[in-house]
């Protein structure tokens, strides 16, 4: 601490001792409030922890099961394994740099300074105790209101919402590319070690436990099998998710508005594309490091509706009820 190292002997009077120790107390309490905010915010709970896990562990255990090992045995000239090897990089570090930015950006309404007077289009959440934005929901998990909230992402531990959208999108973009990426490699190299392509190898994608219990396959090849099974069922499972995400920036809804049809936001889809990704959304690709400055602030957004416009009944819905979808 500062104060430690300032001998009080030197300062002259009472006066000035007791003024420190007050400030030396202010800053031991300021310390201890950001050091719990700080537990609070990566508070996280047991499904999201075992999910964030999941993902982790896979990710990292497919890049180095690609790279150190079917790699070099797939491809013999070292040069291309260099290629593969910068490719395959770059696209872990963006799967990695991408979900870390979806949990470090805070897209909730805990940091704005929210009106006491409900404007127009504005809802009460009774949980907060606070008014809330159109477009923003509550969530339980993160218990806190959510600003342009799409969904609870147990993978991430954390809202996907206006902020860190584009992270989302980018992670998902990435994660489907790796995992077919991977599994163009195993299916060369996993085939290999079943016998080439055949019914055999196939069944033995499919239910390689059963093989490995009956000792059809080593320890080695089965750990290979399953690695290559979760890496090919993954990304298509992630290149659906991306899919579905993908139309909903297109057309600049939340799926909650998905769900009920509500297409007040639609601007076009190049224009939705700018208000989902940022102005550069074209540079989110590259990395998750280069701003692209969104063109709402989360308390308003642009609609396609003209002042003489009645709203839809489920838009109007939508801004009177605090809803609870998780
Ligand atoms: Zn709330
Ligand atoms: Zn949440």
């Amino acid at each position: 601490m500062q104060y430690n190292k300032c001998p009080l002997k030197y300062f002259p009077s009472k006066h000035v001792k007791y003024k420190i120790l007050a400030n030396k107390n202010i800053v031991e309490k300021r310390f201890l409030h950001q050091s719990t905010m700080l537990f609070r915010r990566f508070r996280i709970n047991f499904s999201d922890g075992f999910s964030f896990g999941f993902l982790a562990v896979s990710v990292v255990s497919v890049f180095i099961f690609e790279i150190l090992i079917v790699l070099p045995e797939v491809e013999k000239r070292q040069n291309v394994v260099y290629i593969h090897s910068i490719i395959g990089s770059f696209i872990f570090i963006s799967i990695l740099g991408n979900l870390a930015k979806v949990i470090l950006t805070d897209t909730s309404t805990k940091r704005i300074m929210l009106p006491s007077l409900l404007k127009p289009l504005w809802h009460f959440c009774s949980m907060c105790e606070a008014n809330a934005p159109p477009r923003t929901h509550h969530c339980d998990r993160c218990n806190c209101c959510i600003l342009k909230r799409d969904h609870h992402c147990a993978f991430a531990g954390r809202c996907i919402g206006l902020k860190n959208f584009r992270f989302f999108l980018v992670f998902l973009f990435y994660l489907s590319i790796g995992c077919f990426y991977a599994s163009m490699f195993n299916m060369y190299f996993i085939w290999d070690y079943l016998g080439g392509f055949s019914l055999y190898s196939v069944v033995c994608h499919i239910v390689p436990f059963v093989f490995f219990i009956f000792g059809y396959l080593s320890f080695r090849v089965f750990i290979y099998t399953l690695l290559s099974v979760l890496a090919l069922i993954s990304g298509l499972l992630v290149f659906n998710l991306f899919i579905l995400h993908a139309r909903q920036m297109l057309s600049n809804q939340t799926t909650f508005e998905r769900n009920n049809s509500i297409k007040t936001y639609d601007l076009g889809w190049k224009r939705n594309i700018v208000e989902c990704l940022g102005e550069k959304w074209y540079m989110t690709l590259i990395s998750p490091f280069f701003d692209s400055v969104l063109p709402s602030d989360g308390l308003s957004f642009s609609t396609n509706l003209n002042s003489n416009t009645v709203l839809p009944e489920s838009y109007a819905l939508n801004q009177n009820v605090r809803h609870r979808h998780v």
